[in-house]
């Protein structure tokens, strides 16, 4: 017995975590600084925490009110219909339910390259079919319509990640129109605004008014810091907002997950403060790291600094986990999550002390 034929699905590389590493190198998480995952370093709202608490008597039933009105806030928020609103399994999960609407067997998407891997695991896992579209350094990893437009070739899902990983670079809201514009009837435009919270650029939510090949997913496992408990969302338009009915999982997020996620919507001082930290740590490093970085609106910042294996590697064992962007097609990057203040700072002086070594 064996599965079906597997070998064009890679495995998803996420970042290495503290217990893993610790664990390794016979250390104490507690003592591991991770910058490697783009979590909130301020961890979930105290608010999310005690709906955490609160809610764990009541895990015995399936999660029904809390999924209804978890997708009746948000729509609230966006202005938009509850049926516009694809409460999903983080947003990795909003990024199948799209696939699964979306593609038939060989159907091709497009996606960004360096990018997110999961945009192509998906559309694989879907019998689709994968192109991408190319992120230049040399053009600092600029987003413009050409960039797209450049590689399109009717693929019927394009990907857009606004602020991007690993590069920050932003897709600005003029080319996400004139890209949903200028592609074909059959093509969907997801945009991926898993890091919308931190950058001043409008969600394109509100676009879906006058666009009905746009769909924007989002998260609570960035800004929200509820990473661990898997929730995000899709916003489509109203033209096809029911198919969700057709292509979701039951039960789609967790109860725990549904009552964390309403109670951090409303904590916006939690928010804010995140949002904060996050852009005075996005300046320290960009100010203070002894290598080329690029302007980011996410909650990190990616630099070149040569191996970029060597350096996570060295930092690692100073208690510093980077994340290494080789399996993003940058082996000479790492990308940085904005820590606290003071891991930040922790971080900087270990890394620029690494990249001294190195270049000895
Ligand atoms: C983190 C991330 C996501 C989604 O993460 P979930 O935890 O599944 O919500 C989506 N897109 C990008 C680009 C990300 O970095």
């Amino acid at each position: 017995m064996q599965p079906r034929d597997l070998s064009d699905l890679s495995p998803y590389v996420p970042g290495r975590g503290a217990e893993e590493v610790a664990r390794e190198l016979g250390m104490d998480p507690d003592d591991l600084t991770k910058l490697s995952s783009n979590e909130n370093p301020h961890g979930p709202s105290p608010a999310a925490v005690e709906a955490i608490r609160e809610t764990a008597p009541n895990v015995g039933v399936y999660p029904k009110a809390s999924h209804t009105d978890l997708a009746e806030k948000l729509a609230a928020r966006w202005d938009v219909t509850p049926e516009q609103v694809w409460v999903t399994p983080g947003a990795d999960g909003a990024l199948d339910y799209l696939s699964r609407a979306f593609l038939d067997p060989g159907d091709r998407v497009l996606a960004p390259e360096p990018g997110f891997s999961y945009y192509r695991m998906s559309a694989r896992y879907h019998h689709g079919e994968v192109a991408t579209y190319d992120l230049a350094k040399a053009d600092d990893f600029a987003q413009t319509p050409d960039t797209v437009l450049d590689a399109y070739d009717g693929e019927r899902i394009v990907y857009l990640t606004t602020p991007h990983n690993p590069t920050g670079a932003e897709f600005s809201r003029a080319a996400i129109v004139d890209l949903a514009e200028a592609v074909e009837d059959h093509t969907l435009l997801v945009v991926d605004e898993a890091y919308a919270e931190y950058t001043d650029a409008p969600s394109a939510i509100d676009l879906l008014d006058t666009h009905d090949n746009l769909a924007v997913t989002r998260t609570f496992s960035k800004a929200y810091g509820l990473a661990g408990l898997r929730v995000g969302y899709g916003v489509v338009p109203e033209a096809w907002g029911e198919a969700y009915a057709r292509v979701n999982t039951p039960f789609a997020a967790s109860e725990v997950g549904c009552r964390a996620a309403l109670a951090a919507l409303d904590d916006d001082e939690h928010l804010e403060r995140t949002v904060e930290t996050a852009r005075w740590a996005r300046d320290y490093l960009r100010d203070h790291l002894d290598a080329p970085t690029w302007e980011s609106g996410g909650n990190f910042v990616l630099a070149e600094v040569g191996d970029a294996g060597a350096v996570a590697d060295a930092t690692q064992r100073r208690g510093v986990i980077v994340r290494d962007c080789s399996s993003f097609g940058l082996p000479e990057c790492v990308r940085v999550s904005c820590g606290t203040r003071e891991g930040t700072r922790r971080a900087v002086e270990i890394i620029n002390d690494v990249l001294t070594e190195v270049r000895a």
